[in-house]
């Protein structure tokens, strides 16, 4: 392996590591997030707080309607009992009765109205509580993927970095110092093929004496335009 294959293929490790960690970054990123579920959370408690006060309006008027009927039945009771005697005080009581009930049969009306609003509150509640439960089953199933994944290219990062160190060890001091100074500027890609006599990052076709260089192979050749370190690789690879 010349020193050039060597760079290209301390390259090739290194882009190989840089898209791995992207992918770690990413699975770490939506392991941690948790949008979705308390989305879903917050339309559940919407929904309580929303059935709450209806439950309680119903709750209210059951009560009031159960005590106008005791109160009209313990008139009825005193209306019926014989002691009253008085005219005025008889009237009195039949008025009162019919009142009573007259405004029972309002209540009933409202008591229905609000326990048709309540069964709506219960369905959307009884909703919210099942996309919850599909949101929590397909995270639970989302992350044990993820964290599969993510122990694949752990390990995957692990070996590519022992192949990294070892491909280094081939190559001179000078010549790494050349390549990590380019690193920077060329975005992590600072070895580039030469195809025939051209270099595959920029397209640019090189000089006879250049593309010599890079097909004898026995110093760092660069691209005449980038700048890149050429190498010289035979379709047949
Ligand atoms: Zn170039």
């Amino acid at each position: 392996m010349t020193q050039a294959e060597a760079l290209l293929r301390l390259q090739e490790l290194e882009l190989d590591i840089i898209r791995r960690s992207k992918r770690l970054q990413e699975i770490a990123a939506t392991l941690a997030d948790d949008t979705p579920v308390n989305q879903a959370q917050a339309k559940v408690q919407a929904a309580e707080e929303a059935l709450e006060p209806l439950r309680r309006r119903a709750r209210d008027l059951e009560a009031e309607i159960s005590s106008n009927a005791r109160k009209a039945g313990a008139s009825e009771d005193e209306l019926y009992s014989g002691r009253v005697k008085n005219t005025k005080e008889m009237q009195d009581l039949q008025r009162e009765i019919a009142s009573l009930r007259q405004r029972n049969t309002e209540l009933e009306e409202t008591l229905l109205d609000v326990m048709m609003k309540v069964e709506d509150g219960e369905r959307t509640l009884a909703e919210a509580r099942a996309a919850l439960e599909t949101v929590l089953a397909n995270r639970d199933t989302e992350r044990r993927h993820l964290i599969d994944e993510q122990s694949a290219l752990q390990r995957e990062v692990a070996s590519l970095r022992e192949q990294r160190e070892e491909t280094m060890k081939a190559i001179s001091p000078e010549n790494l110092a050349r390549y990590s100074s380019l690193r920077q500027s060329k975005k992590y890609q600072p070895v580039a093929i030469m195809t025939g006599n051209m270099c595959s990052a920029c397209g640019v076709e090189q000089t006879k004496a250049i593309e010599r260089e890079v097909l004898r192979g026995q110093s760092l050749a660069t691209c005449l335009s980038c700048g890149r370190i050429l190498v010289y690789k035979s379709a047949a690879t």
